[in-house]
C-alpha cells in the first residue's frame, strides 16, 4: 500500500455511491414512459423535452446561491426544472411536470448503487489507521437514508451532512470542521470526490490534497485553474 495520509474525507454521491451520474440517459429513459402524455412520439421529440428540462435545471444549479438552497430539496428542484422545461416548449402543465419530476426522483432513488469497491476500500483505509470522514451536501433525511441503505455509518469516524451542519461544500468552513473533528491538520488530509470545484479546488485552498474521482474518464475541465493532486478512476486505487 502506498503512503497514506492521517485522514481522508470522502464525498458520498457519485463517489462512494453512484447516484446522479449520466442524467441524459436516465431522463431519456424516463421521458419515454411519459411519451403519450407529452405527445412526443419519436426519439427527436423526446430529446427536445429532455434538453429543455436539463437546460432549465442547469440554469439554477449554476447559480451558487440558488444551488445551495435547492440542494436541500432536490425533488422540489426537479419539479421546478420540469415545469420550466415544459413551459419553454409551449406545453405548460404543472400537474404533468410534477408527476414526471417525481417519477424521475423515484427512478434515481431505486437505481442508487454502491460502487463495488467502496466498502473494501474504506475498510482497508480504516484498518490501516486512517481517520475517515464522510462529507456530503444535501438534506439530512435524504443523505441519512443513503448512509443507512449502504451501511456506511459505522465505517466513518465522522459524518457531516450539509443539512445538519448548516453549510455545504465548497464553503471552507465545511472542511475545517471535519478536520477539527478528526483532529488532523489539513496538510495531513485528502479529500476524495467527483466534483472538481468542491473536492479538488476548495480543499486545496486549505492545504489538503484534492483527489479527483473520475470514473468515466471525463478528464480535467479545460477551464480548471487547479490541478488535482491525483486522479483516480477506481476507489481501490487508494489502497493499491
Ligand atoms: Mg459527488
Amino acid at each position: 500500500m502506498a503512503a497514506l495520509p492521517k485522514a481522508i474525507l470522502f464525498d458520498l454521491d457519485d463517489t462512494l455511491i453512484r447516484a446522479y451520474a449520466q442524467p441524459e440517459e436516465a431522463w431519456t429513459r424516463l421521458l419515454h414512459v411519459f411519451a403519450a402524455h407529452l405527445d412526443a412520439h419519436d426519439a427527436q421529440s423526446i430529446d427536445r423535452v429532455r434538453v429543455a428540462v436539463m437546460e432549465e435545471a442547469r440554469a439554477f444549479w449554476n447559480d451558487r446561491a440558488e444551488a445551495a438552497k435547492w440542494r436541500l430539496n432536490i425533488p422540489g428542484a426537479r419539479r421546478l426544472s420540469v415545469r420550466r422545461g415544459l413551459a419553454r416548449l409551449g406545453r405548460a402543465d404543472d400537474e404533468l411536470a410534477d408527476r414526471i419530476a417525481d417519477a424521475f426522483t423515484e427512478l434515481r432513488r431505486t437505481e442508487y448503487r454502491l460502487y463495488p469497491d467502496a466498502h473494501a476500500t474504506v475498510d482497508a483505509l480504516r484498518d490501516a489507521g486512517v481517520r475517515l470522514a464522510l462529507v456530503t451536501n444535501g438534506a439530512s433525511e435524504t443523505q441519512r437514508a443513503k448512509i443507512e441503505r449502504f451501511e456506511l455509518a459505522h465505517r466513518f469516524h465522522h459524518i457531516q451532512i450539509e443539512g445538519e451542519f448548516g453549510q455545504g461544500k465548497p464553503e471552507l468552513a465545511v472542511y475545517r470542521h471535519a478536520l477539527e473533528r478528526l483532529d488532523v491538520p489539513a496538510a495531513d488530509a485528502w479529500m476524495v470526490g467527483d466534483n472538481y470545484e468542491w473536492e479538488v479546488v476548495a480543499p486545496q485552498q486549505l492545504g489538503m490534497c484534492g483527489i479527483w474521482y473520475d470514473p468515466f474518464g471525463a478528464g480535467v475541465p479545460a477551464h480548471a485553474t487547479a490541478q488535482p493532486t491525483r486522479i483516480i478512476k477506481r476507489l481501490s486505487e487508494l489502497v493499491e
